[in-house]
């Protein structure tokens, strides 16, 4: 576009230049027609006085009439223009006869001068317009225009003669206006310049035969051309036309710098102009296309990097959701079908809450919330789904607020979501492992002292009593030495089964302490309670009947029970669970010191008061 821009300025500005250069030629050509025909119609009315001084100079009653009757008939018709000088009548030797015009009579001899000679020597009857000299009679430039008079027989018989002064037409050119460099030229096709503006003194009257724009001029009656001056050699457009009726032509010249001056300013502005331009739309263009070179790279990256991330999260075995700042999902990845059992589809534009597990529900929406507020940035859910088939799926989410990057502010959620229902499985089972003992099924030790533990911190906030049972199995190791140990462990589970039956309340604790040593605790329960239910335990067992090889005891396996209860808010209540275990670890021991089989029940009292054996013992088998 800059091309052609410049292509048309220029030829724009070639043009300019043709029409400038066509219109100076037509003024010129004009302004020198118009010169032309002035001196011209100058020379025109003087030849018009000469016939008549020729016409009546034949006829004889005017010659022979008085000198002044016979001039004024003569000169009758002369014209008077400030240009034209005197008239004179010449006889066939050169003298004046007759003279006309202001002044007083002229007489002398005119033989020598040209036109004399001319007339004399060619039998023509033309007019003559000669060159430029000096007249003797005013002392002034001029040129002479003159006629031949012929005789009655055709004969040579005289020459009238007009002259025009230089002067008058000197200031008529300086009259014109024209550039400093301009200039203005008649000259006689005898090759001499006859006057020029400005105007130069030496040059006028001067011999310019050998110039080219001389023999240029001349060549041709009106026309135009380029030509070097030899007086001050300026080049020149030159425009020339003839005199009418004269063999003159008048130059009007015009220095070709100046003519070209305006176009070479019009054009160093417009060229200047349109450069600035031009760099100007080129440095937009090239800013331009490196923004459009960037924007096509980012676009590219986006591209690259959406079609990466898009390839991760479809790949991804993790279900990948975002959530709309409206709580709409906007995309699901292809893993809900088998997190879920659900195309992507059915779950885009619906509420992630819808399904959850109503235990989860409160959870997992609060945690949402406070994504949406922007409170919080990051959770870890977990949570159950149902599962398209009906089921229910372990979920766990790992949920992140986005944020919009022009505004800061949140705009919805990332959650990455899988199933962990294996893992919770394992967890349970881990659980279980934990607070259960394998043998028997029952809680083990270590459910038994957390159970302790929280136990005795709340009977101490709300006071009341709590009963503690150990229950060891009597001569077991004779048992398992006498029928092996894996009949020992049966033994044990049937022991451990007997002794779950008999508990009733919900709160009783059933634990296996170790080895063949149960524990159970029994909140709530004053030693009576305690008692009692120890009683069942040990009739339970016995009951059981099972084989003991040591006849000692019936021949059935039995258990000594050592009970203890506490009582808080009385004076010198124990202070710590120990203290309770304590107490009916001793009961057990006097159970077995006394015979086997049996309770022993203690109250627990401070440990200092309780060191040595039990205080009290309330029941004996
Ligand atoms: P008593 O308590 O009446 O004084 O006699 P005891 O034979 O029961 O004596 P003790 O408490 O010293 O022996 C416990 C025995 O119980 C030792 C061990 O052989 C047996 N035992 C401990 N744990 C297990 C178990 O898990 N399985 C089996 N089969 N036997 C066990
Ligand atoms: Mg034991
Ligand atoms: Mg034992």
């Amino acid at each position: 576009m800059s091309l052609a821009f410049c292509c048309l300025l220029a030829f724009t500005l070639i043009e300019a230049r043709q029409e400038r250069w066509e219109r100076a030629g037509q003024g010129a050509q004009n302004l020198a027609q118009a010169m032309a025909d002035d001196i011209g119609r100058t020379i025109g009315s003087l030849d018009l006085s000469l016939q008549a001084v020729v016409d009546y100079s034949r006829l004889s009653d005017v010659m022979e009439l008085p000198p002044a009757a016979r001039d004024r008939v003569l000169f009758d018709r002369a014209a008077s223009a400030p240009e034209l000088g005197r008239i004179f009548l010449l006889d066939r030797h050169g003298d004046v006869v007759a003279s006309g015009g202001a002044g007083p009579p002229v007489f002398g001899n005119f033989a020598d001068r040209e036109y004399f000679t001319l007339h004399r020597d060619k039998a023509s009857d033309a007019v003559l317009v000669g060159s430029a000299f000096r007249s003797r009679v005013s002392a002034q430039a001029v040129f002479a225009v003159s006629r031949r008079v012929p005789a009655a027989d055709g004969s040579f018989d005289g020459v009238a003669i007009g002259t025009v002064r230089l002067a008058p037409i000197r200031t008529k050119f300086e009259a014109v206006r024209l550039g400093p460099r301009d200039s203005m030229t008649l000259v006689h096709e005898d090759g001499t310049l006859m006057m020029r503006a400005p105007y130069q003194a030496a040059v006028v009257g001067s011999e310019v035969s050998h110039s080219k724009v001389f023999r240029q001029s001349v060549a041709a009656s009106t026309g135009t051309f380029i030509g070097r001056s030899t007086i001050d050699h300026v080049e020149r457009f030159h425009a020339f036309a003839q005199v009418p009726g004269a063999p003159m032509r008048l130059i009007i010249s015009h220095a070709v710098d100046d003519l070209e001056a305006g176009w070479w300013r019009q054009t160093t502005r417009a060229g200047l102009g349109t450069v600035a331009l031009v760099a100007l739309a080129c440095g937009m263009a090239w800013l331009l296309y490196r923004e459009l070179q960037q924007r096509q790279r980012a676009e590219a990256a986006l591209t690259e990097s959406e079609a990466g991330f898009r390839l991760l999260a479809e790949h991804s075995t993790d279900m990948v959701s975002r959530i709309g700042p409206d709580d709409i999902r906007r995309y699901v990845s292809p893993a809900a079908v088998r997190l879920l059992g659900r195309a992507p589809q059915d779950l885009v534009g619906r509420r992630p809450q819808e399904a959850i597990h109503s235990d989860d529900l409160d959870g997992v929406a609060s945690a949402i919330m406070s994504l949406h507020r922007g409170k919080t940035e990051e959770a870890m859910l977990t949570y159950r789904v149902r599962h398209a088939e009906g089921r229910w799926v372990w979920v766990e989410s790992s949920v992140r607020t986005v944020y919009d990057p022009r505004t800061g502010e949140p705009d919805g959620i990332v959650a990455i979501s899988r199933d962990i229902s294996e893992r919770k499985v394992a967890e349970q089972h881990l659980v279980e492992l934990a607070w259960i003992d394998g043998l028997t099924s029952i809680p083990n030790r270590r459910s038994f002292d957390a159970a302790l533990e929280q136990e005795w911190r709340r009977c101490r906030r709300a006071g009341g009593s709590v009963s503690l049972l150990l229950i060891d199995v009597d001569r077991f190791k004779a048992l398992n030495d006498s029928r092996g140990h894996q009949h020992g462990d049966w033994c044990l589970q049937q022991i451990a089964a007997s002794l779950r039956s008999v508990v009733r309340r919900a709160g009783d604790v059933v634990a296996r302490y170790g080895g063949e040593e149960f524990v159970m605790l029994l909140p709530n329960t004053d030693a009576q309670g305690a008692t009692e239910v120890a009683e069942r335990l040990r009739a339970a067992v016995e009951r059981l009947a099972l084989a003991h090889p040591d006849g000692g005891t019936g021949g059935a396996v039995t258990v000594s029970v050592g009970a203890a209860t506490v009582l808080f808010g009385i004076a010198g209540a124990a202070e710590c669970a120990t203290d309770l275990t304590g107490t009916a670890d001793r009961c057990l021991y006097a159970a077995k010191q006394a015979g086997r089989n049996r309770v022993v029940h203690a109250m627990c009292r401070l440990a200092d008061q309780t060191r040595g054996q039990p205080v009290k013992m309330q029941q004996e088998a």
